[in-house]
């Protein structure tokens, strides 16, 4: 017989998981690209969707946003001056978002109305992994400051995205980042996953990653 702690788990889980699929099938009959974004506290992910949402507003794409965080808005407020509905979830301490906050919080935006649905999740690259919210990417973000190892202390969360982009490139050199072994550890947990390097600072690799969103938009 199984600890009762891990059948609740799995219950809480698979009911999770019904109500991603159900969220899943919405996005895709209104044909918005939802896109689930997970890193560490601190790895500029607020940043890097302040300014792709910018440049996806200035190139006539529709944006909504979802931000969760455990205890401010902070995060809502910068990603609001982009210029795209931003939605705050404060989830009161609980360090991961899970698919009945979105539907929660999708509340009455119609969703045809929109090309890209980001909902940038808690910092924390445990228990993310393990919450589908629907998402048709899931992206992983890892700055240059937080050690190439990340991806192998971490493994479930780097082997359930689709994408790795690594942040902070300006500041590289200066951290003295070691960018083959970043790239090994990735690699090594998630075989042939895209990486793509940015700096939402310099603007360096953004024009790239933002074309990446837009192709997988469009299904190319
Ligand atoms: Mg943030
Ligand atoms: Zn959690």
């Amino acid at each position: 017989m199984q600890p009762r702690i891990l059948q609740i788990q799995q219950s809480v889980l698979s009911k999770n998981d019904e109500l991603a699929r159900g969220l899943r099938d919405r996005f895709t009959a209104a044909g918005v690209t939802t896109i689930n974004v997970v890193s560490s506290p601190g790895s500029g992910k607020t940043l890097l969707l302040t300014k792709t949402i910018e440049r996806l507003v200035a190139r006539g794409y529709r944006v909504a946003t979802l931000v969760g965080d455990l205890a401010t808005d902070n995060d809502a407020r910068r990603l609001a001056e982009a210029g795209a509905p931003v939605r705050q979830i404060v989830t009161g301490g609980n360090c991961h978002l899970e698919a009945h906050m979105i539907e929660e919080y999708l509340g009455d935006w119609d969703l045809k109305d929109y090309d890209f649905l980001f909902i940038e999740n808690v910092g924390n690259l445990v228990c993310p992994s393990s919450y589908d919210l629907g998402e048709d990417f899931r992206i992983v973000i890892l700055s240059v400051t937080e050690g190439e190892d990340k991806p192998l202390k971490y493994p479930p969360m780097f082997n359930s995205a689709d994408l790795a982009v690594i942040t902070k490139i300006d500041i590289a050199e200066a951290v003295e980042f070691n960018r083959d072994a970043a790239h090994a550890s990735i690699q090594s947990v998630r075989p042939g996953m895209t990486i793509l390097e940015v700096s939402a600072k310099t603007g360096e690799g953004v024009d790239v990653w933002v074309d990446t969103l837009i192709k997988r938009h469009e299904g190319t």
